[in-house]
């Protein structure tokens, strides 16, 4: 316990977090999770995050992309299984084969690469009020929560927001300085009773109850197109495996810049990418 509500995520924190596997485990003991992601031109956002979710110790995925990512999808994640969506380029969440609906699945990650199209805003004004576990949501479909406020409210709660500064300043509004910024988050946090992560250095992961959770790993080589994509997918799995959504969005945010800096020694912070985190995730 802290006497101010805020926290420092420290890699003593983090491994307390961490779960252990059970000798007589079987991939139905660490959930079966949908990732609804890509678009057309955006596949890369859907692959990326399933990699990240089998990376982080999903029991089964299943991604719905729209068709123009079915083949993509199948050849470069064959762990996953594939819906595909019955829309050529975006997501309509109608799927043209029979399966569960996303509600029968442990959780839902929503929002790499989806696009702003009418039809993909018809499938999450469905599909919010048919969830009832908590959700990882992301990207555009936090800008589509955003141009779409009454949504807010159908969130499930506890749900994992995960904004960049651009898209919390969307969601909310523009901040005159940080301890602005950080009472904008504390007071969103609260009302809609979700855990937002405001990515970026020192990613600070805030909870219903106002608390913030300031993290210590990540660098400037995060900065690059597809970090945030492989972020939704480890906090998809984490959710998926059960960890309770505040546990689950520290240790998924910590396990992803920790996995960064070591892409760094690596490559270096300029030269790596998003698929360099993949390789580097560890969880042990
Ligand atoms: P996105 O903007 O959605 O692609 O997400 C970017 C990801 O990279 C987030 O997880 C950020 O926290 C991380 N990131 C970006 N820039 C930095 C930075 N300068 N230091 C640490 N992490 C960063
Ligand atoms: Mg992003």
């Amino acid at each position: 316990t802290s006497p101010t509500p805020y926290y420092f995520t420290q890699p003593k924190d983090a491994r307390l977090l961490l779960q252990k596997r059970d000798r007589f485990s079987n991939k139905g003991s660490f959930g079966h999770a949908l990732l609804l992601a890509g678009s057309y031109g955006k596949i890369g956002a859907a692959v990326l995050s399933a990699k990240a979710c089998l990376r982080s110790g999903v029991g089964l995925l299943t991604v719905q992309v729209p068709q123009c990512g079915y083949e993509i999808l199948q050849t470069s994640v064959p762990e996953a299984m594939c819906r595909p969506d019955e829309h050529q380029r975006v997501l309509t969440g109608a799927s043209e084969v029979e399966g569960p609906e996303p509600v029968d699945y442990s959780t839902v990650g929503i929002g790499p690469g989806i696009g702003k199209a009418p039809e993909t805003l018809t499938m999450l004004r469905s599909l919010l009020p048919t969830l009832k576990k908590p959700i990882v949501v992301d990207a555009d479909a936090l800008n589509l929560l955003s141009e779409n406020r009454d949504l807010l409210a159908k969130l499930p709660i506890n749900s994992i927001l995960t904004p960049h500064p651009k898209e919390f300043e969307r969601l909310t509004k523009k901040w005159e300085n940080d301890y602005q910024k950080l009472d904008i988050l504390r007071e969103f946090a609260k009302k809609y009773k979700v855990i937002v992560v405001l990515k970026g250095a020192y990613s600070a992961v805030t909870t219903p109850d106002g608390d913030i959770h300031f993290n210590s790993t990540g660098n400037p080589g995060l900065s690059t197109g597809g970090t945030g994509d492989v972020l939704t997918g480890i906090l998809t799995a984490l959710l998926a495996q059960g960890y309770d959504p505040i546990e689950a969005a520290v240790l998924g945010v910590f396990a992803h810049g920790l996995a960064g800096d070591r892409a760094a020694e690596q490559r270096g912070p300029i030269g790596m990418v998003a698929t360099d985190i993949l390789d580097s995730l560890r969880w042990d």
